[in-house]
């Protein structure tokens, strides 16, 4: 299967961002931080999905 995105994309980027702070709020608190979905949130789970299909091979070379 090939990736659909590559490791570079201004897509990825922001997908990665996107994760980074549509966090949960705390342990005891599963709602999001940004949004205040029940976490994963839509924009989370959108930018897993983007993650998911990203093809990270020519980070790892070397890495
Ligand atoms: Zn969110």
């Amino acid at each position: 299967m090939s990736a659909l995105f590559n490791a570079d994309s201004v897509v990825v980027a922001t997908a990665r961002e996107l994760l980074g702070i549509h966090l949960p709020q705390s342990a005891d608190d599963p709602t999001c931080a940004v949004c205040g979905q029940l976490s994963p949130c839509g924009p989370a789970a959108n930018a897993r999905q983007i993650e998911l299909a990203t093809d990270f091979t020519g980070r790892l070379v070397g890495a």
